[in-house]
């Protein structure tokens, strides 16, 4: 079947194409325009915007955090009501898989990476990504607390060692990429450490957080894995800790790295407070380090929870659980901890958040190298996206916002003074063609001829965030699944994954290792495809060779 959606502003940066004009589909992919032949099937999309489907690169929807934290926070289920009302269908429980797929899908969502998934948890994990209908899904796995990983690095062993236990667990665990949680910062936590920067060690491991950083870059870089590391910086959420940002970005050495939730490290200690925005400064130094690539987790107001792997700035965290409840649990590796928190407009501290995140996006130049995220749910929940694109879009909408927050709150901020709006190809830009490019997903994040039909048409609305919030159709692998913000149909997606080469070796040193550490056998961490009870559950991305 030929369908052809006709007469759209068709505005697609990866191939330089922004007019009105066609987009066709046949077999769930892109095709050119046929020479006379008519469509089957046409949409008339006349004064509406045509994109790729986006894709979010950083977004916690899945893995043993995000468990605890439905079961914790049940009441969380509401929030997302009072913006969904009566939407959706069967509300299956809390917060769950199914709102997740069909939400994301909503708002012309279609391709989601779940940033930090455990090894010894990927089954469960994507078990739980492969119960999220509609978009496609990816995960990262995280290594640089792990003990093999540390005692490879004490004992000097070669960069070849910790290269192809990087690629052994993206291959079992069936990962994209690789993060870093405050690389060290975990491990140091078990001693009773409750602060680690750059250059500090890991106690008994005698291992600084900038060496681990450093050899897992380059272990990615050398598997010619699509996506760079994916680091979540020292220090997040304290004062003054733009500096911890600004020496990791140092540290990239021109080599690919990505920085994750940049705004949590945008703080400096000035103003009445000893709390401000540093964010112009660092998105200076992002602006200027090619090589470097981050998302923003942008905060917005209202109830969340945050949930991280980051243990050290959990637990440090944890008297600031707004309601009073939390959850830190220790454990291999990284362990991680659920604190809810609500930011309030009229809070000092919440408001230069706020604005420091908006800082990132306005004042980094190049939509190829700033991500759109939340860091879902820890900035606020995906669901907000809608409202920061229309702040993004809208200088006026960023004053009344501001008016409305401490004044005292702004003058620690440059956001005052910005008067960049983002344009409809540099929103298309940051969420879709870069992304794909950042992942390596070659068929996905442009409408060329070839490409996955993962598409998002939006009518313009006075009101940006409901133009968002509701797109007026979206194609999953061709089909509608989407009309006028409604789900109309349920399909599900895939998860990419990488499967880098490592020699052989590496499987008998691993089996040896959890057979007399764990008494475990080699498998246990692994994801089986028949685990998942879909055909091709998995799509694998090519390494760059
Ligand atoms: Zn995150």
């Amino acid at each position: 079947m030929l369908t052809r959606l006709a007469g759209g502003r068709v505005i697609d940066p990866a191939n330089g194409r922004d007019a009105v004009g066609d987009v066709y589909i046949r077999d769930g992919r892109i095709v050119d325009a046929p020479s006379g032949g008519e469509a089957d099937e046409t949409h008339d999309v006349t004064g509406n915007i045509v994109l790729a489907g986006a894709i979010d690169i950083h977004s916690h929807i899945a893995g043993g955090n995000e468990t605890l934290g439905r079961l914790m926070l049940p009441e969380l289920r509401y929030a997302l009501d009072v913006v969904h009302p009566g939407h959706l269908p069967q509300p299956a429980g809390a917060w769950n898989t199914f709102e997740t797929g069909h939400l994301y899908a909503a708002m012309g969502f279609t391709t989601v990476v779940e940033p930090a998934v455990l090894p010894h948890n990927a089954l469960q994990s994507h078990l739980e990504l492969a119960d999220i209908p509609i978009i496609d899904k990816a995960a990262l796995t995280v290594l640089g607390n792990d003990d093999f990983l540390l005692n490879l690095l004490r004992g000097r062993e070669s960069p070849d060692a910790v290269r192809d236990y990087v690629a052994w667990t993206l291959a079992t665990s069936r990962g994209l990429g690789i993060k870093v949680i405050n690389a060290g910062g975990a491990a140091a936590f078990k001693d009773n450490v409750r602060a680690f920067s750059l250059d500090d060690e890991v106690p008994g491991y005698g291992v600084s957080s900038r060496a681990i950083v450093k050899a897992l870059q380059r272990a990615v870089h050398e598997l010619g894995l699509p996506h760079p590391l994916h680091v979540h910086c020292n220090n997040l959420g304290l004062a003054g800790n733009v500096e911890t940002a600004l020496a990791t970005i140092a540290a990239a050495e021109g080599l690919p790295l990505h920085l994750a939730h940049l705004q949590f490290y945008a703080y400096g200690k000035d103003g009445p407070r000893s709390f401000s925005s540093a964010a112009a400064r660092l998105a200076e130094a992002v602006n200027s380090a090619k090589s470097v690539t981050v998302d923003v987790g942008q905060v917005m107001f209202g109830q969340t929870v945050t949930i991280s792997s980051d243990v050290l700035r959990q637990f440090n965290a944890r008297n600031s659980a707004r309601p009073k409840k939390y959850v830190i649990f220790d454990g291999d590796a990284n362990g991680g901890g659920i604190v809810p928190y609500e930011y309030r407009s009229n809070d000092f501290y919440n408001a230069v958040q706020w604005a420091a995140g908006l800082e990132l996006f306005l004042l980094t130049n190049d939509p190829w190298r700033v991500f759109f995220t939340t860091d879902h749910p820890n900035g606020a929940p995906f669901t907000a996206y809608p409202d920061i694109f229309a702040l993004l879009m809208d200088r006026e909408l960023r004053t009344r916002w501001m008016a409305t927050m401490p004044k005292e709150a702004m003058a620690v901020t440059t956001l005052p003074s910005i008067t960049r709006e983002y344009t409809w190809p540099e929103i298309a830009t940051m969420t879709r063609a870069a992304p794909a490019k950042l992942l390596g997903l070659k068929d996905r994040g442009h409408l060329a001829a070839g490409g996955v039909a993962d598409i998002a048409v939006y009518a313009p609305d006075p009101d940006k965030a409901k133009m968002f919030r509701e797109a007026a159709l979206v194609f999953k692998n061709g089909e509608l699944v989407v009309r006028d913000g409604k789900v109309v149909r349920q399909s599900f997606g895939r998860a990419f994954d990488v499967r880098p080469d490592a020699e052989r070796a590496i499987e008998h040193r691993m089996r040896d290792y959890y057979d007399q550490r764990y008494g475990l056998p080699l498998d246990f961490m692994s994801v089986p495809e028949a685990a998942i009870g879909r055909p091709d559950p998995f799509e694998r991305v090519p390494c760059n060779t």
